[in-house]
C-alpha cells in the first residue's frame, strides 16, 4: 500500500497527504530506524563509512518525514492533527534519545577521532564529528541508568509541554474576537484593514460583510493586531485589545503560566543531570557566545545606548499628544500617537507604501538582487504541482548556466485558522552527496518559506507593508544559506550544524537591502499603474530607518535579558516567579512601567515552544555580525555595481556556502578579513550617528 507521507523521493504529494496516513508512516519509518540503528550498534564500525555515513541516513530518515509532519502540524493544524502529532511525539523522542544516547556508537565516535583516518578528514568532517559528540554529551550518553531514566522522562515531559505551550497560544488568539458594527467605531482605519476585518467577518458568517458597511472583526492576528493599534481613533477599543494582547494564553483554558514554570523547572532538572550549574549555562555550551556573561555584557551595553535615546523618544510622543490636548499616554494609545509622530516628521505612513508594494514585484526585485549579488537565478515553477494550500507556490533556483541548485515553497499569507503565526524557514530535506538518488549526484536542498503576511483581498494582490518586505528578505536569507551550501555532508551543509547564535547573519544580511535605494526602487512598483514608488516616498523610508530604534532595541533586550534570566533561575530555590522576573527585566530596561495583567511571559513562544530557549539574544549576537558583514559593501558603495558583484560572490563563498563546516567566528574573518565589532549597527539604529573617526 502506498503511504504518500513516506513515499516520495524529491517533493512530497501534500494534496494526497490524509491525518490517517501519519501514525502508520511514521510508524514505519520509526521501525526502520531501530532496525538501522542496531544494525549500525552491532557492526562496530571504524570508518567514517562505516559509521557516520549510516547515522546521517537514519536520521534523515526520520527528519524528513517527522518534518513533514511537524510542518503540517504548524501551517496546517487541526484537532486530528494534533492527536496524531501528540501521541506520536514521545516514539519520535524516545528514538532520539536512543540514538544520541548509545555508548557503542559515542564509543566509535571517539575513536574515530582518535584515528589516523581522522587527520585527513576535511574541516566539514571534523565539525560534524565534534558536534555530534557534544552533541551525545548533552543528551545523556555519560549518565548512568538511573539518572538516564530520569533524563528521558524529563524529555518525554518537555516535549509535551512545549506543544501545548504553543497550540494554547493559537487557540487563544482563535478564541477571541470582538466585532464592530458601528461605523463610529472603525474612524480612521484604513481601507486595507477594513477589507481584511469584512473578510473575517464573512469568515465568521456574516456572509453580507463589507469593507464599507460592516461588521468588522478583530482579531489579535498581527495583521489586524498592528495596524489596527496604530490607527484605530477609539480609545477604549484599542485598550481592550491591547489587553487581550499583553494577557494571551495566561488564564483559563489556554493558560501558560504553570506549563512555563514547568518548563524551567525541568529544563533546570536536565541541566544540573548533565553537570551544569543551569539551563543557560547548557545553551550557551552549544553556541558561539558560549557563556551567559559575554552575552549579558552585549545586552546590557545595548541597553546604555538606547536607553535615553528610547525616553526622548517617548517624550516627542507625549508631546505630540499633548498639542492635541490628549492627556498622559498609556500604553494602547503608543502605536496610535507614534504613528501620528511619523506621519508628521517624514510624512509617510504605512498604508500610503502598501500599493508600492505588491508581492509579485516585491519578489521579482528579491530575485534580481540575488541574481545580482550572488549569480542565481529564481524561476516559478509553473507546472502543476501539489501544495497543502492554494496559496503556495514552488521556486527552484539555477546557477548562471541554468545549473538546477535548490528549490523553495513559499506560503505567503495568514490564515490564522489553522497556521502558526510569525515567519519561519524550514527544511523540507539538505543538501547531500550520500543520499543522492544516483551514486556521485548530489540531492539538492529544498526550503519551506513561510510568512504570515497580509492575503491578498477584494480582488487585489497581498499588498504588503514595508515591515512585512523586510520579513520577506529575512526568510529568505534563512532560504539562501540552506539552498546556496556547497557542502556535501549532510550533517554540516546549509543551516546544519550552524551555531544558533549565528544563524541570523544571513538572514539579517539580507534585510539590510531593503534600505538600498537602488533596491527599493526594483521592488516598488505601484500594483494598478505600475508607477516606480516616488522617489520622495524613498527618502522617507531610509530617513524613517532609525525612528524608534531606541525603543525597540529596549524591546529586543529585555526579551533577550528575561530568557537568559528565566534560564539562569532556579524557580524551586526563589521565592521569585516567572512574572517577578519579567517584572524586574522590565524595571532595568522598559521607559513606562507595564500594565499590572500584562503576562508576557505566557506568550513568548520563541523560548518555551520554540528553539531559542536561553538563546533569543541571537538575533541581537547576529544582528552585530550581518550588520559589519553588510557595511563591507557599504564601503564600496552600494552603487558600484562592479564591486558590489565581486563582493556579493564572496559573500556566497563564505556565509552561504560554508554551512556548519567552520566556527561562525572564522567564516566572518573569511569574508570581512577581521573580527567583528557593533560600530555598522550601532550607526545603522541610530544609536550613533557618526564615530569621531569616521571608520564606521
Ligand atoms: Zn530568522
Amino acid at each position: 500500500m502506498i503511504n504518500p507521507l513516506i513515499d516520495w523521493k524529491i517533493l512530497p504529494r501534500f494534496d494526497e497527504i490524509k491525518t490517517g496516513n501519519i501514525e502508520p508512516g511514521v510508524r514505519i519509518v520509526l521501525a526502520r530506524c531501530e532496525k538501522k540503528f542496531n544494525e549500525l550498534e552491532e557492526a562496530n564500525p571504524t570508518s567514517w563509512e562505516e559509521l557516520m555515513d549510516p547515522l546521517e541516513m537514519i536520521e534523515d530518515d526520520l527528519s524528513r518525514h517527522w518534518g513533514l509532519v511537524s510542518h503540517l502540524h504548524h501551517v496546517k493544524n487541526s484537532p486530528e492533527l494534533r492527536d496524531v502529532y501528540n501521541k506520536l511525539l514521545g516514539d519520535v523522542i524516545k528514538f532520539t534519545n536512543k540514538l544520541n544516547q548509545s555508548q557503542n556508537l559515542y564509543k566509535a565516535y571517539l575513536n574515530l577521532q582518535k584515528s589516523d583516518e581522522f587527520k585527513n578528514f576535511n574541516d566539514a568532517q571534523k565539525r560534524i564529528l565534534k558536534s555530534t559528540i557534544h552533541e551525545a554529551e548533552l543528551n545523556g550518553v555519560g549518565l548512568n541508568s538511573e539518572e538516564r531514566k530520569e533524563y528521558n522522562q524529563i524529555s518525554q515531559k518537555l516535549a509535551e509541554l512545549t506543544t501545548r505551550f504553543s497550540n494554547n497560544i493559537l487557540d487563544a488568539i482563535k478564541a477571541f474576537k470582538i466585532t464592530i458594527t458601528s461605523p463610529e467605531q472603525i474612524i480612521g482605519l484604513p481601507t486595507t484593514l477594513l477589507e481584511l476585518t469584512a473578510d473575517t467577518a464573512k469568515q465568521e458568517g456574516h456572509s453580507k460583510a463589507t469593507p464599507t458597511g460592516g461588521p468588522w472583526v478583530l482579531t489579535l492576528d498581527s495583521p489586524c493586531f498592528i495596524p489596527f493599534m496604530q490607527h484605530s481613533k477609539s480609545r477604549q477599543l484599542r485598550k481592550k485589545l491591547y489587553e487581550a494582547y499583553i494577557s494571551k494564553a495566561s488564564d483559563g483554558e489556554w493558560d501558560n503560566s504553570l506549563i512555563a514554570n514547568e518548563i524551567i523547572n525541568l529544563r533546570q532538572a536536565k541541566a544540573k543531570l548533565l553537570g551544569f550549574k543551569n539551563f543557560a549555562d547548557l545553551s550557551l555550551s552549544r553556541k558561539m557566545a558560549k557563556t551567559p556573561s559575554k552575552v549579558q555584557k552585549l545586552l546590557y551595553e545595548l541597553r546604555d545606548s538606547s536607553r535615553t535615546v528610547a525616553e526622548e523618544e517617548l517624550k516627542s510622543i507625549q508631546t505630540l499628544a499633548d498639542k492635541n490636548n490628549f492627556g498622559k499616554l498609556k500604553h494602547w494609545d503608543i502605536p496610535y500617537w507614534a504613528e501620528r509622530l511619523r506621519e508628521k516628521q517624514y510624512e509617510i505612513n504605512d498604508e500610503e507604501l502598501r500599493p508600492f508594494f505588491p508581492l509579485p514585484h516585491v519578489l521579482a526585485g528579491l530575485f534580481e538582487l540575488s541574481e545580482k549579488l550572488f549569480g542565481v537565478k529564481i524561476k516559478e515553477n509553473i507546472e502543476r504541482m501539489s501544495f497543502w494550500n492554494k496559496d503556495v507556490k514552488l521556486f527552484r533556483v539555477f546557477d548562471l548556466n541554468n545549473q538546477h541548485l535548490a528549490s523553495f515553497y513559499l506560503d505567503p499569507y495568514s490564515r490564522p485558522e489553522e497556521k502558526q503565526g510569525g515567519a519561519w524557514m524550514d527544511s523540507l530535506v539538505g543538501r547531500s552527496i550520500i543520499l543522492g538518488s544516483d551514486k556521485g549526484k548530489v540531492r539538492l536542498p529544498v526550503a519551506y518559506m513561510i510568512c504570515n503576511q497580509s492575503k491578498p483581498v477584494g480582488g487585489k494582490p497581498s499588498l504588503m507593508t514595508f515591515r512585512e518586505v523586510e520579513t520577506l528578505f529575512h526568510e529568505f536569507g534563512h532560504c539562501l544559506q540552506h539552498m546556496l551550501t556547497t557542502i556535501d555532508q549532510g550533517m554540516a551543509s546549509g543551516i546544519s550544524n550552524v551555531e544558533w547564535d549565528a544563524v541570523e547573519i544571513a538572514s539579517q544580511f539580507m534585510e539590510n537591502w531593503c534600505y538600498d535605494r537602488g533596491t527599493l526602487r526594483k521592488l516598488g512598483k505601484h500594483f494598478e499603474t505600475n508607477q516606480p514608488i516616488p522617489e520622495s516616498f524613498i527618502d522617507k523610508l531610509l530617513k524613517a530607518r532609525t525612528y524608534r530604534e531606541g525603543t525597540n532595541t529596549l524591546r529586543q533586550v529585555n526579551f533577550g535579558l528575561l530568557d537568559l534570566e528565566i534560564h539562569q533561575t532556579q524557580l524551586s530555590e526563589t521565592s521569585e516567579t516567572i512574572l517577578d522576573i519579567q517584572r524586574r527585566i522590565d524595571r532595568e530596561t522598559l521607559i513606562l512601567p507595564p500594565q499590572e495583567s500584562d503576562r508576557f511571559y505566557c506568550s513568548f513562544s520563541h523560548i518555551f515552544s520554540g528553539g531559542y530557549a536561553a538563546g533569543y539574544y541571537s538575533y541581537k549576537w547576529s544582528e552585530v555580525l550581518s550588520a559589519d558583514a553588510f557595511a563591507a559593501f557599504e564601503e564600496i558603495g552600494l552603487d558600484n555595481e562592479d564591486e558590489i558583484k565581486q563582493l556579493g560572490h564572496k559573500f556566497r563563498e563564505t556565509f552561504l556556502s560554508l554551512g556548519g563546516s567552520q566556527e561562525p567566528l572564522k567564516v566572518f574573518v573569511a569574508f570581512r578579513g577581521r573580527e567583528p565589532n557593533t560600530k555598522a549597527l550601532m550607526r545603522h539604529t541610530g544609536l550613533i550617528s557618526q564615530l569621531p573617526n569616521g571608520e564606521a
